[in-house]
């Protein structure tokens, strides 16, 4: 069974649990994307890095509930809300192949969607998840499609495709399960002492970056599917499909002898069925067809494992290394078993070298044994897969057809042990790791990896400069091995001037970091460019930054993107308020406002007294501090009693359910969620000579210009005379949307309510959203700004 739909988290891991752990077939799921343009509530990390996290915890899920795990090249780019606008932004012939690809690959007899294909209920990716699955439906068997792909799969057809219906957001369809196929997902599993739905919850729980921690349900709890295509079933989907080894040449024999080993098998003698498994590993060596032979080769070479108690593993002294390091290892190898097993070599795959042994593995003796080997200059870095390529805002590049589809990178060195068991010779594979201690967690494991030499990170994510004033720019070079020696320059237009033009370095040891200072001087006029830091070692030149991305509840990850920074030169024109903000559920504009020169105060834990609220020139509210900050309730009207004596009240966006309270705004104001998805969407300005379209910036047209993601979200839909709307935009073939920015005086101060997603926009360093940000603070009738 092949599950798909659009994003982590979009998947029903109760459907999923208990097809993989009731109905016991391969169950696996499909997303489209890595979930990179959503929010990251555990950390800073977003975009690229948060699909990187958000991927590991679709790994992690998969772990708990027995599936598999696949992807497609698709981006999460933002919200959408249409089909049609998804599939400009994706290469839909790209995203359908990948799709094929995995049926091909994966061979599922049933295909169930999360989404239907009905256009506008609902995220236009969960939409486009749904068309795409219904086309890859029709054409995964065609040979004549995607004939590319025919060199490492055949094509396959799917039996049928059904609908995992819902009813949880607007009740369009009545529920009526009448002609539904159902599955009671509650189901008791009195072997492993859970329910399905109580899997179910530990698996949804790995999406920590989402917040989607479930807690376990018992008892009855229905799921269902509606027929779409194929052949249809009466009360199980599985009804139609043989799940038997009937439907393989020469297999009712191997039914017969897995029901001997089953009745045989004693749970305090695991091993006794040990010879018996050997016997059935010669007979499905022996049948005809390639697939089933594979995977029921890999499922007894498991039972083999499991059985004899055996443990082998091989770890590296250090996570990273790089071209020509020598790595130290362990191999260790123990059989917890009466098995007789002799160790005979350990193979290297990838760097084709091995060492024999004959060593023998007695019951529970522990054998640990040295090694060593040097990382080829031919290896490539380990970067994930899909981002060591740069990419377009829709799709990732991946130029070789056998990585698309998975979950992560394949391990970069993998271990054959090849043992003898009772005369049989096996093969077991194993990824070289790295594990150590942690006070705290105890064993923590992580993936070797080949890295580079040397990293050069720019501090900061995007630079901005508020005026001509240079600035010092550190770079952190951090050696990748020990004794490197070289110089480091900072590439940018010759627009920018740097001081001094290069630096040269020393650093002795591995890990080591040596911080250099540019002073750096922007061009005159408005300019955005990228600063680009090179490092040269023996005519070498490498430009890779480092980062890790480390949680608890997935392996550690390291990236070595491109050590690029966006550099940004403002046209700008600001006072000097002081700013009390309140944070809500969590953005940068802080930081941002600071690098412009601002003083901000985080004052969530203030009190909000006249005397305490009043230094302050101007109070902002981050995203969602009226869905996140209960103290609202009761405060609103200290801040409102704050722009009533002359105070600049600014509201960020909210959504528009669940608000801590309704009475935020001095007059009516009705939130919505109307939201405007295409960063391009022209914007209108409606009050020209408004003070907050001229003072101190004067903002024009441009000012619009590369926006990232979106425009805004949950823009208030009804507002009573007293707002003044600023702007005006709208998604391609919709109606105006006025209420991004409102304006109402209050007494002798300001008003400002905003859904434009300067959230998004200032830490992208874009031009237009800091010079109208600043008028935004600088709205006043005092003009108390000095310039
Ligand atoms: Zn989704």
């Amino acid at each position: 069974m092949l599950y798909v739909a659009a994003h982590p988290d979009d998947e029903n891991t109760r459907l999923i649990t208990y097809l993989a752990n009731e109905k016991k077939v391969n169950t696996a799921y499909f997303s489209f994307t890595r979930g990179d343009g959503g929010q990251n509530l555990i950390g800073p990390e977003i975009m690229e890095e948060l699909g990187v996290i958000r991927t590991q915890e679709l790994l992690e899920a998969r772990k708990i509930d027995n599936g598999k795990q696949f992807f497609s090249r698709a981006v999460d780019f933002g919200y959408s809300k249409h089909p049609e606008e998804t599939f400009k932004i994706w290469d839909k012939d790209k995203v359908l192949g990948d799709l094929v690809w995995v049926i091909r690959k994966f061979r599922p007899d049933i295909i169930i969607t999360r989404f239907n294909t009905a256009p506008g209920t609902t995220h236009g990716h969960h939409t486009a998840s749904a068309i795409l699955a219904e086309e890859a439906f029709d054409i995964a068997g065609d040979a004549t499609k995607y004939r590319d792909q025919l060199i490492y799969v055949q094509p396959w057809q799917p039996k049928s495709l059904y609908w995992n219906t819902y009813w949880w957001r607007r009740s369009e369809h009545q529920k009526d399960t009448a002609n539904l196929i159902s599955y009671d997902i509650g189901k008791y599993n009195s072997l492993l002492g859970l329910s399905y739905s109580e899997i179910a919850a530990l698996s949804r729980s790995s999406h920590r970056s989402q917040g989607f921690g479930a807690t376990g349900s018992r008892g009855i709890q229905k799921e269902y599917l509606q027929y779409t295509k194929g052949q249809e079933a009466e009360k199980d989907a599985l009804e139609i499909i043989d799940l038997s080894w009937n439907k393989i040449e020469g297999g009712k024999e191997i039914d017969i002898d897995i029901d001997h080993i089953l009745s045989t098998f004693d749970p305090a003698n695991p091993v006794g069925i040990l010879n018996d498994m050997f016997k059935l590993r010669h007979k499905v060596g022996n049948i005809e067809d390639d697939f089933w032979k594979q995977a029921k080769l890999d499922e007894i070479d498991e039972i083999i494992y499991a059985v004899t108690g055996l443990f082998l593993e091989v770890s590296a002294e250090d996570y990273t290394a790089s071209h020509g390091d020598e790595v130290e290892l362990e191999i260790e190898a123990i059989n917890r078993s009466s098995a007789d097993i002799v160790l005979k070599k350990v193979t290297f795959k990838t760097l084709g070298v091995g060492m024999t042994y004959a060593v023998n593995l007695d019951n529970n003796r522990i054998q640990k044994l040295k090694s060593k080997i040097i990382i080829p200059k031919s290896a490539s870095y380990s970067q994930p897969y899909w981002l060591k390529n740069d990419h377009g805002i829709g799709m990732f590049e991946v130029n070789d057809q056998r990585l698309i589809g998975k979950g992560e990178n394949d391990p970069a060195i993998s271990v054959d042990f090849l043992l003898n068991i009772n005369g049989e010779e096996i093969v077991f594979s194993k990824p070289l790791i790295y594990k150590r201690n942690d006070p705290v967690l105890g064993e923590v494991y992580r993936p070797f990896v080949i890295a580079p030499p040397v990293y050069a990170n720019i501090s900061g994510s995007v630079v901005i400069f508020a005026n001509h004033a240079s600035q010092d720019i550190f770079v952190d070079i951090k050696a990748g091995k020990n004794d490197l020696k070289g110089t480091v320059k900072l590439n940018l237009p010759n627009t920018w001037k740097m001081e001094p033009a290069v630096h040269e370095f020393e650093l002795s040891q591995k890990g080591e970091v040596a911080t250099v200072v540019f002073k750096v001087t922007p061009p005159n006029l408005q300019e955005t460019a990228i600063a680009n830091a090179v490092v040269k070692i023996d005519e070498k030149e490498f430009s890779y930054s480092y980062t890790e991305i480390s949680y608890d509840h997935f392996p550690a990850q390291l990236l070595f993107n491109s050590s690029d920074v966006k550099f940004v030169k403002l046209d700008l024109e600001k006072g000097n308020e002081q700013i009390g903000y309140i944070l809500g559920a969590g953005d940068n504009i802080p930081e941002n406002l600071r690098q412009i020169g601002y003083e901000v105060d985080i004052i969530n834990e203030m009190v909000f007294t006249q005397k305490n609220l009043d230094q302050y020139d101007v109070i902002i509210l981050g995203i969602r501090a009226l869905n996140t900050v209960e103290r609202l309730k009761f405060d609103m009207d200290n801040l409102l009693d704050f722009v009533h004596r002359g105070g600049n009240l600014i509201i960020q966006y909210n959504t528009s359910h669940r608000l801590v309270t309704e009475d935020f705004a001095p007059y009516p104001l009705k939130l919505s969620r109307d939201r405007i998805t295409v960063e391009e969407a022209e914007v209108k300005i409606l009050i020209k000579g408004h003070q907050l379209m001229n003072y101190p910036n004067q903002i024009t047209s441009k000012d619009f210009d590369d926006w990232v993601q979106e425009r805004g979200l949950y823009f208030p839909s009804n507002w009573s005379d007293e707002y003044e709307p600023i702007l005006s935009s709208h998604d391609p073939g919709e109606e105006p949307l006025t209420g991004g920015l409102l304006v109402a005086k209050h007494g002798k101060g300001y008003f400002i309510y905003t859904g434009y997603s300067w959230f998004r926009e200032l830490p992208a360093g874009v031009p237009g959203a800091y010079r109208i940000f600043v008028n935004m603070i600088s709205m006043s009738d005092n003009a108390r700004q000095s310039k």
